[in-house]
């Protein structure tokens, strides 16, 4: 059998994505990072009103604001003077981060969201799609059972659905505790595997 070895060591920060998936698309609303020196997260601009789609496409981003991750399609502030990135920067904004985290030691992004392996690849940024089986990466609803799920960071807007059953709150999905959680079950896989070698 052939062994694989994988040195998450490469690995200098771990980074998340969340927002629409349209017909066109994906318009991209929140990113995250995280790495031993910085965590952070960043609202984006669509700079284009919900309403100017298609039938279809509005209803993908009502579906999202109300179930998935609580993100309005549009910034609170007024779009003309809301002071952020607009969303079709994303690729400049990863790359940013990027130089500034990245060492030749530590030279790749890690992720586990599919829209991001064509950003990173159009940005030349070595990365490790973390979604690869070869990896043993357990899913985030997994790695959430583990460390908790109970917060989201403040671009998340939208009141959350309560289980009709247990009256508990759904969670939406927030980039910012993806990658925070993704950091320390790397962090804490990494210190297994020392103490064991
Ligand atoms: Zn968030």
């Amino acid at each position: 059998m052939m062994i694989i070895i994988v040195n998450m060591n490469e690995i200098c920060a771990i980074i998340d994505v969340q927002g629409f998936n349209l017909e066109e698309k994906f318009v991209v609303r929140e990113f995250a990072i995280c790495s031993d020196a910085l965590t952070q997260t960043q609202e984006l601009n669509p700079n284009k009103h919900w309403k100017n789609y298609s039938p279809k496409d509005q209803e993908i981003i009502k579906h999202c604001t109300k179930f998935v991750h609580g993100l309005y399609y549009c910034p609170f502030n007024d779009m003309e003077y809301a002071f952020l990135p607009h969303s079709d920067n994303i690729g400049s904004i990863i790359k940013t981060y990027y130089e500034m985290i990245a060492t030749p030691e530590k030279a790749k992004l890690g992720f586990k969201n599919q829209f991001l392996r064509k950003i990173l690849a159009e940005q030349n940024i070595p990365s490790i799609d973390l979604d690869n089986p070869i990896y043993e990466i357990p899913s985030i609803k997994i790695i959430e059972q583990i460390f908790g799920n109970n917060y989201h960071c403040g671009i998340h807007n939208k009141r959350p659905l309560r289980d009709p059953d247990t009256g508990k709150i759904i969670p939406f999905r927030c980039a910012y505790r993806k990658v925070s959680n993704l950091w320390r079950f790397l962090k804490n896989k990494q210190l297994e595997e020392m103490s064991q070698s």
